[in-house]
């Protein structure tokens, strides 16, 4: 599933390609894909894309100051970003929706699972209050003062809550353990039993993983791409998930279950 650094990717590249464009039809090929098409009439959803953000895992497109085009890629969703109308050569029997342009290129919405979702609303609604999405994890306002108080009090374990869009977005299965590793925190201790030195660790390594996952634009386990159809390339620079041995150690990793999702970690390192 596309994280903070692979959705930062495809928003980046986003931005090159398609700011300014003119969205002059929106092809549904599958409704569940576009969740709330039917509450607008398809004509109307025209105009030039003026801005393109991202709220944790989420994209949002600005069209005109009229509307906002939501995108949640979850599972499987990808953009790819076609030049000059090739989505009939495009290798791939999962387009759920084309956004064509006035210029004659378009993007396209692949989905295999169909899990992602494109929703549309009014460009007055605060999409982040809406969704409840939390802080985004590399919004500078997330230090270490706004993690211990998102942790006071919860008895949760520090993986499981890392998780938690509604209270800090952006950081999926892969970064968690990824995070945790480079902090030298265990994924097993409860959030209120954290000290002020692992809470500080643990801001820090998160800015620095996802910063540097960003800059070798995510991770390409299986299904990532980028809006070209390339890979990213931090896969070559995990050191925990997915891995049997400790690359500092040389420990093995242990691989435990936490709220029904794998955890792979170091248990000397990470105490
Ligand atoms: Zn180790």
């Amino acid at each position: 599933m596309p994280e903070l650094p692979e959705v930062e990717t495809i928003r980046k590249e986003l931005v090159k390609q398609i700011i300014g464009k003119y969205i002059s039809d929106i092809h549904i090929l599958l409704d569940r894909s576009f969740v709330n098409h039917t509450q607008y009439d398809i004509s109307e959803l025209i105009g030039n894309i003026t801005q393109i953000d991202r709220y944790g895992k989420y994209l949002v497109m600005q069209v005109n100051q009229s509307f906002q085009i939501l995108i949640h890629l979850r599972m499987t969703g990808k953009l790819i970003y076609c030049p000059f109308q090739q989505q009939n050569s495009f290798k791939t029997n999962h387009i759920r929706l084309i956004f064509n342009f006035q210029t004659g290129d378009c993007l396209l919405f692949d989905d295999v699972r169909t899990f992602g979702k494109v929703e549309i609303f009014s460009s007055d609604l605060d999409i982040k209050s809406y969704k409840n999405i939390g802080i985004d994890a590399l919004d500078e306002d997330f230090n270490f003062n706004k993690l211990k108080a998102i942790c006071m009090n919860k008895k949760t374990q520090i993986k499981v809550l890392l998780l938690n869009q509604n209270l800090i977005a952006g950081i999926g299965n892969i970064y968690a353990q990824e995070i945790l590793f480079d902090a030298k925190v265990s994924p097993l201790i409860q959030v209120n039993q954290l000290t002020d030195k692992e809470l500080k660790r643990i801001v820090v390594s998160t800015k620095k993983i996802l910063s540097l996952a960003v800059k070798y634009n995510g991770t390409s386990i299986s299904d990532f791409r980028r809006v070209d159809d390339k890979t990213g390339e931090f896969q070559d620079f995990l050191q925990v998930y997915g891995k049997i041995t400790c690359p500092v150690c040389k420990s093995d990793i242990l691989k435990i279950r936490q709220g029904g999702r794998s955890t792979n970690y170091c248990p000397k390192c990470q105490i």
